[in-house]
């Protein structure tokens, strides 16, 4: 039986509705604090069934908070999302006509190459030949930077990656439109866009970096987990502190949880 939804919940959600994506550790970072401001029994490994609670609630509204891996960093994420509209329009109220045109051409660059992400060169290219409006440089570079500040792309030196937040939202849509070209790692299962592929044609499984990383580590001679050939790319380092690794108990997680201080600024700005 679902429990009904408390304060506790709800002053969850509401943090949720603000930041609309967490990591983890600090998710549970947030149940805790919300369940001390109520005055309800925290326990670190319930969080997931925390929110499922919530989830139960959001369902009428075609809502849900969704577990993910980031593509980045490999880490957990919390997300809030909207599962009535599972494709660009869900940007609608925030972004002119030529301005999702310009999103959807750069999810075809994404999905189209071989590394999970867009050069801005090939983007602004884009902008040039869009059938609602075209967009001169300095507006694709602003409208850039939009996507980027809303969460929906990530940039690195001038390339474009799906953000957690925009792979979480519209895993549906991916899956719908861009069917054969987008495959799932071969480790976690999510659908996978940074990663490596690997090169014997009869196989021709990906993972993400981070799995890749994790997969390996340690193995003296990578070889692909799916047909044993020589793995062919260079392996990625995990570039993230040990006392982070998603290997670790919850409860040693718990331990990098933010410090009261961090948990009463979080307050102020509720
Ligand atoms: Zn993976
Ligand atoms: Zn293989």
């Amino acid at each position: 039986m679902a429990r009904s939804m408390g304060d506790v919940h709800r002053r969850f959600l509401q943090t949720m509705m603000t930041l609309g994506i967490v990591e983890g550790s600090k998710a549970r970072a947030l149940h805790r604090y919300c369940c001390e401001e109520h005055g309800a029994h925290y326990a670190h490994d319930k969080l997931d069934e925390f929110i499922d609670v919530i989830n139960t609630q959001l369902q009428p509204m075609f809502m849900q908070i969704r577990k993910g891996m980031s593509e980045d960093d490999g880490l957990q994420y919390y997300a809030l999302v909207n599962l009535a509209k599972t494709d660009v329009t869900r940007m609608s109220s925030d972004y002119a006509d030529n301005e999702l045109e310009l999103f959807r051409k750069t999810m075809d660059l994404i999905v189209d190459s071989e590394n999970g992400a867009a050069s801005s060169t090939d983007i602004l290219n884009c902008a040039d030949s869009l059938q609602t409006k075209k967009m001169k440089k300095k507006e694709t570079e602003q409208v850039l930077n939009r996507f980027v500040q809303d969460k929906w792309l990530n940039e690195k030196h001038g390339e474009y990656t799906l953000s957690t937040r925009c792979i979480m939202e519209m895993e549906q849509y991916f899956r719908d439109v861009y069917r054969d070209l987008v495959k799932p790692c071969h480790m976690c299962r999510n659908i996978a866009f940074q990663s490596q592929i690997c090169e014997n044609p009869g196989c021709g499984i990906k993972m993400h970096l981070p799995c890749v990383a994790r997969y390996f580590k340690g193995r003296t001679e990578p070889r692909c987990p799916a047909c044993n050939d020589f793995w062919q790319h260079e392996i990625p380092e995990i570039s993230r502190p040990p006392s982070q690794s998603l290997s670790q108990s919850t409860a040693a997680k718990e331990n990098t949880a933010p410090t009261p201080s961090a948990s009463h600024s979080r307050r102020q700005r509720m």
